[in-house]
């Protein structure tokens, strides 16, 4: 195994048993939040038990370990291909040392290899920065909050959703209240508002790469994620949708262009097992700091 491998292998095992520090921050303010013996404090508490076993045992936080999503940050010269390859690998061998559930199966015939390596599986995006740093971040999705993620096409007459701010919080909403007793909440949302379909739905999901406790540099996102936090948490849903005061942890949205013809609003939800880690490599590919 090369260190490349080492590395990727490292990074699967933590990102698939611990949750990162910002996640857990706003977990544990969520179990202080809700009131003494109702049941969304038992659910935040089995929870709470159930990231402290993982962490100490190693083991998936979830029996579902998800869909594997690498995010690359290389420079020029980033040998892509390479690093592809060794994903793939290290999947394999996470997927032996039990890190990773088989968890891929082929799409039309249903069998599993035992390997999560298949198409389109893992999944490596890869972007090129001026930066000489290499930055690999990962994300584990589980399927439930996968299945509850939503794509919506402004305006929708009986929603009262028109293709302004106001219309993109209700479809938000809409999307949380959709997802309901399904997606394993509290969960986290990230959002693009435009787009193509593809690339919103892309958007989307690189928001869950941002820090919970971060803030939005456009003032009107940043305000748009204030208020879908505060009204979603009014909603009464709860975790796991046993009511309570906790139903979204955080709301990350961007904004991309779109033509004038469309305007689409793409939801990807997080469930709790909120699995998202990275770290920053050196040249040979061997880990030198953990980005959160
Ligand atoms: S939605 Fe999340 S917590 Fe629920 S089963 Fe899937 S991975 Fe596990």
């Amino acid at each position: 195994m090369n260190e490349l491998q080492n590395s990727l292998v490292e990074l699967i095992r933590r990102t698939s048993a611990e949750i990162p520090d910002d996640v857990q921050k706003v977990l544990l303010s969520a179990l202080e939040r809700e009131q003494q013996g109702t049941i969304a404090q038992s659910a935040l508490q089995i929870i709470q038990e159930n990231i402290k076993m993982a962490r100490a045992k190693s083991q998936p936080i979830c029996q579902d370990t998800g869909s594997v999503l690498f995010y690359v940050d290389a420079p020029q010269g980033f040998d892509a291909l390479g690093f592809e390859e060794s994903a793939r690998e290290a999947v394999r061998l996470a997927t032996k040392k039990g890190y990773l559930r088989q968890n891929s199966v082929d799409s039309l015939t249903g069998f599993n290899d035992g390997t999560n390596v298949g198409p389109g599986s893992p999944t490596v995006h890869i972007h090129q920065h001026r930066s000489p740093d290499t930055e690999v971040r990962l994300v584990l999705k589980g399927g439930g909050c996968e299945n509850v993620g939503a794509q919506y096409s402004l305006p929708i007459e009986k929603m009262k959703a028109n293709r302004d701010l106001d219309g993109c919080r209700k479809v938000i909403l809409d999307a949380v209240w959709q997802a309901q007793g399904k997606g394993c909440g509290p969960g986290i949302i990230g959002v693009c508002i435009g787009g193509d379909r593809a690339t919103g739905y892309e958007f989307s999901k690189r928001q869950l790469l941002r820090l919970i406790d971060d803030s939005n540099p456009v003032p009107e996102l940043a305000q748009l994620e204030k208020d879908i936090l505060e009204n979603a948490n009014a909603l009464g849903i709860g975790p796991m949708g046993f009511g309570g005061k906790t139903t979204l942890l955080g709301a990350k949205i961007c904004a991309a262009n779109r033509v004038p013809a469309s305007f689409f609003v793409s939801v990807s939800y997080m469930c709790w097992a909120f699995r998202r880690q990275g770290v920053a490599l050196d040249a040979l590919g061997k880990i030198n700091r953990w980005l959160y």
